[in-house]
């Protein structure tokens, strides 16, 4: 470990403390400028055992604390959040490339989390209890903390993934090491010195960063519990697997493709503003992301020209220019597979309605930006449809029917969110039903529940039982225990049979 801190570097951060070890690093870049910003430290399987075993440490006393004390520690943690926020607001924006209305955005969902936390923890981690179930025998259940958790997160949401995969984990009374996106690590960090600062006990609140490496250390390690993973698809299921051959409980959320389904008697101005909204905020890198448009019968032709219009006008730039709507990607590389999308939906044959591939940005040129794109015509064989783009791209389908559009996103291997566009109750109605995803809108694109609901989707967007936070993550981040108790009087006499019967 170095002595002295390097103001570039982002270190880790275990035991309330920053830790710089010797090791390789990875570049921060700020993708509105494409120029590195600084670095990152990356963990070997010896840096992620220390940040472990200062949580183990730090659990034994926390999991003994009164729940509400541990939520009135939480709450102290909003209130330095809230006083941080532009800070922190900014750290997102430099980071990851978040326009700065969306970073605000991703603050107050991240920490709506940490409210319920504080707030409703100790509610509901209460137990049950029946009283009498057998002649002077009572029965109650509680829920115990896990010990040490982990979370690994996704670049796209830097900020919000670490404040929603800790605060619950830590009311419950569990320790936490979080590995953020080695692209945007550094909000994960200065969360950790306002954990800090608003009292919570060293150790409680860890972070490593790095790459596989680092994540295996953790699925590997026999003081983790549990991990909570949010990214892509291909490393969710590994991720699951790896850790649940491991004894561990394990809940990994992976990729999507949420379909918009649109019918004939929307409201078109309402549907078109949605759609842009959602297909091109945060530049379509959001897991919650309108990623394929299915117009409905003679819908196609007025929404296809009104999102047009609407994406024509939009504003782009990065979150030092002024009013800008639509940001840069997180990367070169993410520029590279989008703009390879453009290309390969030109080449199959769909038709090209908006291309982004032109946009420069007049003072930074090597800004990671692609502009909006819209692709109508595409079908369903179409990598630009079968593939997660994750960029400022919405794919059009052209459908002739509400059945035929349910079977269409059925079909998807994916199935995180699906949303309709209606004025038809009946429609709506079926298509909550039977659309096959974790996270329905009507007349709503794709939302992201509030925080007294748990978040997750179905089919390959998620391995494990469970949703993430809301009731379900108390679930996940505790174990059950039923105690059944009798306080006697007299001897009863022996009975060997099961349950006491005849008794
Ligand atoms: P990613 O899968 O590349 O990375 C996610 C995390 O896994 C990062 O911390 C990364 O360092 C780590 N990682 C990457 N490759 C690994 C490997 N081979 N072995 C072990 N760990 C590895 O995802 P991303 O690009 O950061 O995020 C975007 C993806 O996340 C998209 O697919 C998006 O749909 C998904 N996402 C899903 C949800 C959800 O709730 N379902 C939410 C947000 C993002």
């Amino acid at each position: 470990m170095s002595a002295t801190r390097n103001a570039s570097l982002i270190p880790h951060w275990y035991g309330g403390a920053a830790h710089e070890h010797d090791g390789p690093t990875g570049q921060v870049h700020d993708p509105a400028r494409g120029v590195a910003v600084r670095e990152v430290a990356f963990a070997d399987a010896a840096v992620v055992g220390a940040a472990v075993a200062a949580a183990r440490t730090a659990s034994e006393t926390w999991g003994e604390e009164p729940a509400a004390r541990r939520a009135a520690l939480l709450a102290q943690w909003a209130r330095v959040l809230r006083e941080h926020r532009a800070e922190l607001v900014e750290l997102v924006c430099e980071e990851n490339g978040k326009i700065p209305l969306d970073a605000e955005g991703e603050f107050e969902r991240g920490i709506e989390v940490l409210d319920l936390a504080a707030g409703g923890g100790p509610l509901l981690l209460k137990g049950e209890f029946s009283d009498q179930v057998a002649r002077g025998v009572d029965v109650r259940s509680m829920r115990r903390p896990l010990g040490v958790t982990a979370a690994i997160t996704p670049f796209n949401f830097p900020l919000m993934a670490p404040i929603w995969l800790s605060s619950i984990s830590l009311v419950c009374g569990n320790a936490v090491v979080i590995k953020p996106s080695e692209q945007d690590p550094g909000t994960a960090v200065r969360l950790a010195e306002l954990a800090r600062e608003a009292g919570l006990p060293d150790g409680v609140y860890n972070v490593v960063h790095g790459d596989k490496v680092a994540v295996d250390a953790l699925l590997d390690h026999a003081d983790v519990a549990a991990i909570t993973f949010v990214g892509s698809t291909p490393v969710a299921r590994y991720v699951y697997e790896r850790g649940t051959a491991a004894g561990k409980r394990v809940q990994a959320f992976g990729s999507a493709k949420n379909h918009m389904v649109a019918l004939p008697d929307c409201n078109l101005d309402f549907a078109a503003d949605a759609a842009v909204s959602a297909a091109y905020g945060a530049s379509g890198q959001r897991c919650m992301a309108v990623a394929a448009l299915v117009a409905v019968g003679e819908v196609a032709d007025p929404l296809v020209a009104a999102i047009a219009e609407r994406a024509r006008a939009l504003r782009i730039g990065g979150f030092q220019d002024e009013g800008s709507e639509l940001g840069p990607l997180v990367s070169r590389a993410a520029c590279e597979r989008v703009v390879g999308h453009i290309a390969g939906a030109e080449a199959a044959g769909a038709e090209l309605v908006l291309d982004g591939r032109a946009y420069e940005h007049p003072q930074h040129r090597d800004g990671f930006y692609v502009g909006p794109t819209l692709v109508d015509r595409v079908t369903p064989q179409m990598d630009v449809y079968t593939q997660e783009v994750f960029g400022p791209l919405l794919p059009v389908l052209r459908v002739e029917t509400l059945d035929a559009a349910i079977e269409l996103l059925n079909a998807s291997p994916y199935g995180n969110g699906a949303a309709i566009f209606t004025a038809s109750g009946g429609a709506a109605r079926r298509f909550e039903r039977e659309a096959q995803a974790g996270m329905i809108g009507v007349n709503v694109p794709i939302p992201i529940p509030v925080a007294q609901y748990s978040f997750g989707g179905w089919k390959a967007s998620r391995f494990g039982d469970v949703h993430m936070s809301g009731p379900e993550g108390y679930r996940f981040y505790t174990k059950g225990k039923i105690v059944t108790t009798r306080w006697p009087e007299t001897s009863s006499g022996v009975n060997l049979a099961f349950g006491g019967a005849g008794r």
